[in-house]
């Protein structure tokens, strides 16, 4: 059985409890994690505290942060194996998906260890003679940041990479679900030469340790991935500080498919937009809004692929679907596809979760045209479930794609391009596709808007707001200072 450990203050331990992990895979424990409770997230955030005033720490000058994010970048690079192996393992997410992936998440820590020494204060021409006035950015403090279990290697990147680049320190929780592929890249930051306490890294269950987290005077600002329901309790926990919160929540996004779009290209983005990282993925694009006239020909071939998906073992190359993360995700699907098809909605394929070990739950496509109101087509499944709906008008097609009250993604295949740019206009989302989905970069900021939160992760604004302005008044003249009780 492996054992793994939380990094605290520069140094790993067992912590106070500990708790099994499965292999989604098997339904098998494989693992022993450490289970954070107040007095190992305390830890953490006084370790944190301390670092971010330790002259060794807020002595470093940018460019220095900044060779460290690239020492790190490479450490992740030469371990990526062993990382996507770990994410793989734990988490269910197919190797195909975890090598790649973690390979790029190397080039997120690039990005951000360039940027460190170009977050730039500023100079105002200010509107007082004797008066210099200019800006200084100065990082915001401690950070705590949580994820949940899809992607973690790459949900941390986007708030560690921008946040030490900025100067904060930090406490990271990972999920309880999977939270190997962290543990190990702890070990792997150990290795960069950070300052003791710069990032500490505990996992443990949201309503204990995480609640503590979210709470701790001492923490400055919250970086959340997970759901709606999750963060209006972080959000109220972060009152107690009045910390700032950025959040990246989950999604219901729209697939929308005009009758003019290259057809093979549609029918792949959509694949990849939902039944890629077995739906298990925020920006997933779960309802197809497809033009009537190509409906029935669309739906037949989405159907042939979906039913060719190579479902396997997450460890195989070849391997295009695998486990959901837990059996609660395997339930939830079911559920949401059993109610909708109880409403009336049409099973065109899947449904139910497959009749072997692990927890497999297969593509699963749900015409819900004549059910506005079936569940997987209103809430997030957060699992390889499509639900469809058609559109005779442009307008149509806008008001089926606004009608959630979500706004992270968005997909739109048209030859078109003046109705291109129209829809971009139209669709209420934080990202829009066209021709394309499911991309991703390090310099494109990521985010949404309504249940799908608020701040971006990624591009030059993330590390910004990892930053408070500090507006500092340079008085040049050598004048006695005039009437004091007429403000300036
Ligand atoms: P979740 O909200 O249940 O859990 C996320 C994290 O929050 C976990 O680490 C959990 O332990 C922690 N948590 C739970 N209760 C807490 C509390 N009271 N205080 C502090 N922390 C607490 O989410 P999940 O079900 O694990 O993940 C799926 C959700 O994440 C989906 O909604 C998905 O769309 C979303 N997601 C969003 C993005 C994005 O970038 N927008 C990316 C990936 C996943």
């Amino acid at each position: 059985m492996e054992q793994f450990q939380h990094y605290i203050g520069g140094a790993f331990s067992e912590g106070t409890a500990r708790f099994e992990s499965r292999n989604p895979a098997t339904g098998e424990v494989w693992a022993m994690m450490p289970e954070a409770q107040a007095e190992d997230v305390n830890a953490a955030v006084e370790a944190a505290h301390a670092a971010f005033r330790s002259p060794d720490w807020a002595g470093l000058s940018a460019t220095a942060r900044g060779k460290l994010l690239y020492r790190l970048a490479d450490l992740i690079a030469e371990n990526a194996e062993v990382l996507a192996r770990l994410e793989t393992r734990d988490t269910g997410k197919i190797i195909r998906e975890t090598s790649a992936q973690v390979a790029y998440v190397a080039e997120y820590y690039r990005y951000y260890a360039g940027l460190a020494d170009k977050i730039e204060g500023a100079h105002l021409p200010i509107d007082k003679p004797d008066m210099e006035v200019w800006l200084r950015r100065e990082p915001v403090g401690v950070v705590a940041a949580i994820v949940p279990w899809n992607s973690q290697l790459f949900l941390s990147a986007v708030k560690i990479g921008p946040a030490l680049a900025a100067g904060c320190t930090m406490v990271l929780k990972a999920s309880e679900d999977g939270p190997a592929p962290m543990l190990e890249f702890a070990r792997i930051f150990d290795r960069a030469g950070f300052p003791p306490g710069v990032l500490n890294v505990v996992t443990g269950f949201g309503s204990d340790c995480g609640a503590v987290l979210t709470s701790h005077p001492k923490v400055s600002h919250v970086a959340f991935t997970g759901g709606p329901g999750t963060a209006r309790a972080v959000v109220r926990n972060s009152a107690e500080n009045l910390a700032s919160t950025s959040l990246e929540l989950g999604g219901k996004s729209p697939f929308i498919v005009f009758a003019d779009a290259d057809l093979d290209s549609a029918v792949n983005a959509q694949v990849s937009g939902i039944f890629a990282a077995t739906g298990q993925s925020c920006v997933a694009g779960s309802r197809l809004l497809v033009e009537h006239a190509i409906k029935d020909a669309f739906l037949e071939r989405l159907k042939d692929k979906a039913e060719a998906v190579v479902i396997g073992p997450p460890d195989d190359m070849s391997t295009e679907v695998g486990p959901l993360c837990t059996r609660a995700q395997v339930d939830r699907a079911a559920d949401l596809v059993a109610r909708s098809v109880a409403m009336g909605a049409r099973l065109v394929t899947g449904g139910q979760a497959l009749d072997r070990a692990g927890t497999y739950f297969p593509p699963t496509i749900v015409d819900c045209t004549d059910t506005p109101d079936a569940p997987c087509l209103t809430e997030e499944v957060f699992g390889p479930v499509l639900s469809v709906q058609s559109f005779e008008t442009e307008a149509e097609a806008v008001e089926l794609a606004n009608a959630t009250e979500y706004g992270l993604a968005s997909g739109v295949f048209t030859r078109d391009l003046t109705r291109a740019h129209r829809m971009v206009r139209a669709i209420d989302a934080g990202i829009v596709w066209i021709n394309t989905y499911r991309a991703v970069s390090p310099i494109a900021p990521f985010g949404g808007h309504g249940l799908s939160g608020h701040g971006r992760e990624g591009g030059l604004q993330a590390a910004l707001d990892y930053t408070k302005v500090k507006s500092v008044w340079l008085r040049t003249s050598d004048d006695p200072i005039p009437d004091p009780f007429v403000m300036r």
